[in-house]
């Protein structure tokens, strides 16, 4: 992995490549002869979806990453979910088309702090967000996603003192959903709090009829706009199923191409930012990766995820009772109105 002197927006170098080579049949042939799947988050550039084998929330991609028999993942998301498919899948050789690709919500829980803050805690049992390095997660009891959070912590004892990190809007809201008084750690995403209250409440007299679908990452005062409220699939199924021909989406706007592809005939329409436009909500540690540098990553299988195998094997832990108090992935045709060209699984 690089070392950690770079700004962590700056992505790595685009890789110079021969202008002659077809780059989509080079990664098709690639993933045949590799017997490598692609998985891809709702995020991801509009070209990577497309070309994906799956593309999907974290539950999603991780159970997919558990169960996969490909010999190769190339992951087109962001770092921590890589190496989620890494602990998972530890035989497998897991590429992620750039290392760079952090997240500010990884970046804002050092494992020593985090470590030193359970241990502050010690009648607390520790749930963190999936959005955390492995050697948080190693730390961790049990992890979850924005789609099980609230089912996996109404399974607890109601007596059981909660602290959750590293996303602190997420946890307030979990708190609120589930009653239960949690102790937050205070990181938050960059991307989900830019959002602006002032200018979606605008957007919102300008369409009066449309509904806000929100992410939970945003700060109270979004969630407080919104008509519904969830993971990147939920906001997915609510914006196929709504009987409005607008929704308005405050998540990142890479999920958009998704719910254009499955519902042509409705308009969505991106939050916007402080600036009036969404473009500031874009995620920049999800659009380092590229196809270009997808290619190459099946080309050399580099680079991979490398993980000390003792804290892979304490990250496993609480990512298997994750998966294992996790409700039932939703049938096929539960998202049928959303997904039908989307989950092309290998
Ligand atoms: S959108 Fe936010 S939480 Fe997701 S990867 Fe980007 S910075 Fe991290």
């Amino acid at each position: 992995m690089d070392d950690m002197t770079f700004n962590i927006f700056e992505p790595s170098p685009e890789p110079v490549i021969d202008p002659a080579i077809d780059i989509e049949a080079e990664i098709d042939r690639l993933r045949h002869e590799r017997n490598a799947i692609i998985l891809a988050h709702y995020y991801q550039d509009p070209a990577i979806q497309d070309i994906a084998d799956f593309v999907g929330d974290s539950l999603d991609l991780s159970r997919k990453a558990a169960a996969t028999d490909a010999d190769v993942i190339a992951f087109c998301g962001v770092r921590f979910m890589a190496e989620v498919a890494k602990i998972l899948s530890p035989e497998k050789t897991v590429v992620l088309p750039d290392m760079r690709a952090g997240c500010s919500l990884e970046e804002s829980c050092p494992p020593e702090e985090f470590a030193a803050f359970r241990h502050a805690h010690p009648d607390h049992i520790a749930i963190t967000y999936v959005n955390c390095s492995a050697a948080v997660k190693a730390e961790t009891d049990i992890i979850v996603t924005s789609s099980n959070a609230v089912a996996i912590i109404n399974q607890l004892p109601k007596d059981q003192k909660i602290l959750f990190a590293p996303d602190r809007h997420l946890g307030a809201w979990l708190s609120e959903k589930s009653g239960r008084e949690m102790v937050l750690w205070p990181g938050t995403c960059i991307v989900h709090e830019r959002f602006s209250e002032r200018e979606l409440i605008k957007l919102k007299a300008q369409y009066p009829d449309a509904p806000v679908a929100a992410h939970p990452e945003c700060p109270v005062q979004i969630l407080d706009l919104a008509d519904h409220v969830g993971s990147t699939s939920s906001i997915l199924k609510f914006a196929g199923e709504s009987t409005a021909d607008t929704v308005i989406v405050a998540t990142e706007p890479g999920i958009i191409h998704q719910m254009q592809k499955a519902r042509p005939d409705k308009t969505f329409i991106g939050a916007p930012g402080a600036d009036g436009n969404c473009n500031c909500n874009m995620c920049p540690f999800m659009a380092m990766n590229s196809m270009e540098k997808l290619y190459v990553a099946l080309r050399d299988l580099e680079p991979q995820i490398v993980l000390d195998e003792d804290v892979r094997l304490r990250a496993l832990k609480p990512l298997q009772r994750m998966l294992e108090m996790s409700p039932a992935a939703a049938p096929a045709t539960d998202l049928s109105t959303v997904h039908t060209d989307t989950a092309v699984s290998a």
